[in-house]
């Protein structure tokens, strides 16, 4: 086939052979990440207006063989090997735990934690979600997850099920990069979430060109009839800011409001806003 075609010629470019070996580096090293400590989260503030409303949480990891290695390139490496699950685990875990610890001290903020697809379609799933929230006392409504398109594709009454499930026990679900892949509008009809994130790349369009801010106005206007919130995502300045602002994003994240940061950053610094 014309894809098989196209792999058979990438194969003997230096870079995909470079990055073949890269991939099983990593996949060595990602076996021992987890008994050896290796990775942390961030948490990257979201705003809607000038309150902070909530963060995501975002995975780090430092290996002592190759140093930091962004999420981009070993999540994925992650989800083909299976130790997803194993470190899917463990990232819900330290986010309900850092949740918990905030909300028992009387600064709740809610914490977006992301779900890889294989994750997610695991059977005992909202089991482990469940179990998750018990172990550290954690109001479900203080937790949100992130998921993307990908993977409800293949059983989309499934997954619209599952989230069905999540929203009783009152967890929030977001539809991440939305834009971004195969999105479609049934899929956005058919999933019972709460909220859109839109991909950086929405964001930068706009900013080009009317085309892109119409895209913006269009997902914004069909989200709020569905009842959705909408957040925009990798906002750097301030004129992007007040466009997806004015195009109906009533959320945003990004570097302009605020870098992923450790959690004593989060909490040391000037944005967590006082106790109600
Ligand atoms: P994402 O979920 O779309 O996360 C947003 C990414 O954009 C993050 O990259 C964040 O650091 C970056 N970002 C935030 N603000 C800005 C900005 O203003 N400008 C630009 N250019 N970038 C910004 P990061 O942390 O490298 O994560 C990359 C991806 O890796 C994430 O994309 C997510 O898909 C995945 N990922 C990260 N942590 C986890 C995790 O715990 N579990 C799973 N399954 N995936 C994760
Ligand atoms: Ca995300
Ligand atoms: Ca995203
Ligand atoms: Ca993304």
């Amino acid at each position: 086939a014309k894809s098989r075609g196209k792999n058979a010629y990438q194969v003997f470019t230096p870079e995909l052979a470079r990055s073949v070996h890269a991939r099983e580096h990593i996949s060595r090293e990602l076996h021992f990440a987890l008994e050896r400590e290796e990775f942390s989260l961030r948490y990257q503030p979201q705003f809607q207006g000038q309150q902070l409303i909530g963060v995501e949480a975002l995975l780090r990891w430092h290996s002592h063989v190759l140093g930091d290695v962004p999420p981009g390139e070993f999540i994925g490496v992650a989800e083909d090997t299976g130790l997803i699950f194993a470190v899917g685990e463990w990232v819900l875990d330290h986010a309900c735990r850092q949740a918990a610890a905030w909300h028992a001290a009387g600064q709740p903020l809610r914490v977006a934690v992301n779900i890889s697809p294989r994750q997610f379609a695991r059977q005992d799933f909202v089991t482990l979600v469940t179990a998750a929230l018990t172990r550290h006392a954690l109001p479900a409504r203080l937790l949100e997850l992130e998921l993307t398109e990908r993977l409800v594709v293949e059983d989309l009454q499934g997954a619209a099920a599952k989230i069905t499930q999540l929203r009783q026990l009152g967890v929030l679900v977001s539809l991440d990069d939305f834009g971004g892949g195969q999105s479609s509008l049934s899929y956005l009809m058919m999933l019972p979430v709460n909220a859109l994130k839109i991909d950086r790349n929405f964001v930068v369009n706009a900013e080009q060109n009317e085309a892109g801010q119409r895209v913006i106005q269009a997902i914004t206007t069909i989200a709020h009839a569905l009842n959705l919130h909408v957040v925009a995502e990798g906002v750097e300045t301030a004129a992007q800011l007040s466009l997806v602002s004015s195009l109906g994003c009533e959320v945003v994240q990004g570097y302009l409001l605020g870098a992923p940061m450790s959690a004593e950053a989060l909490t040391g610094g000037r944005t967590l806003p006082a106790p109600s």
